[in-house]
């Protein structure tokens, strides 16, 4: 049985070969895995890197899970089916005990069958329900297509979303893709009260002034399923790769952040949005 399940630029693909396809079937493309994970997510977990996203993040220290798999299974990344996944999983499953599953990426929204698929099934493990978590930039997500992302939201216990900046003109040259889809990916999980976690990374002199950090504040103030604000400093270390890969460094002579402005950067963020909540009433 064979499910592939892929997206591409500009179109969502799906190759569904078979109806009634069992969840622990259901193939995604998959760069890694990790599986002692310790910053995506609550507790030690699973993590499931994706291949393919369809951003750009200057900073990215991840380039080589951008490139998609081809629709013929060809092409970077592994191919693995939801079952092979869960019994990892399932080798190391006391370690995970105040922990799950996170899948990340590249973008794992890219892939909305193959993730939701996963997540059901680990909420359907045998040997226990698995907390589940996504972390994203929502990509792919738009609120006009939401409903193709419906059935992964709803078996999903937890988000990391990223807001990258506030700035609309400088998301676009800062990711290569507008900002839009990361606020409507935040309404949603809002109404849908999905417990949320907002990263933000700060580089110096694009998303490090307070203006920047007091608007983001202000973006999250409107959604009441927060529950956690991290401000991550723009480090150098993805360098190498870029070198590794002949891809040019677009943030090259940038220093890293200093940690310590950017957790005042993160005050200045949760002022703005203790202010915007005051104003709603909350
Ligand atoms: S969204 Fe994540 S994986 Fe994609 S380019 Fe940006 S940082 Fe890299």
């Amino acid at each position: 049985m064979v499910v592939l399940l892929v997206w591409v630029e500009g179109a969502d693909v799906t190759v569904d070969t078979e109806k009634n396809v069992r969840d622990v079937d259901v193939i995604g493309r998959v760069h890694s895995t990790e599986s002692f994970g310790t910053v995506d997510g609550p507790g030690t977990r699973f993590v499931v890197f994706c291949q393919g996203c369809p951003m750009r993040c200057q900073y990215c220290h991840n380039p080589d899970t951008w490139e998609f798999a081809r629709a013929d299974g060809t092409g970077p990344g592994t191919s693995v089916t939801v079952g092979e996944l869960l019994e990892r999983y399932e080798r190391n499953r006391p370690f995970y005990r105040t922990g799950g599953i996170t899948v990340t990426g590249g973008e794992p929204m890219a892939q909305p069958d193959f993730v939701a698929a996963l997540f059901r099934a680990a909420h359907a493990a045998p040997a226990g329900r698995i907390h589940t978590c996504l972390d994203t930039s929502a990509a792919t997500f738009s609120a006009e297509h939401a409903g193709r992302f419906s059935a992964l939201l709803d078996a999903t216990d937890m988000v990391l979303l990223d807001i990258k900046t506030s700035n609309p003109a400088l998301h676009e040259t800062l990711c290569g893709l507008p900002a839009s889809h990361a606020l409507e990916l935040g309404e949603e999980l809002a109404r849908r009260r999905i417990p949320t976690l907002i990263r933000h990374v700060v580089v110096p002199g694009l998303t490090d002034s307070e203006e920047e950090c007091a608007e983001v504040g202000r973006i999250i103030g409107d959604w009441d399923n927060v529950v956690g604000l991290d401000f991550l400093p723009y480090h150098t270390l993805g360098k190498t790769k870029y070198e590794k890969l002949g891809i040019d460094y677009p943030l090259k002579g940038v220093k890293a952040m200093n940690a310590a402005r950017a957790k005042e950067l993160r005050k200045v963020a949760l002022a703005a949005r203790a202010e915007r909540r005051a104003e709603r009433g909350r």
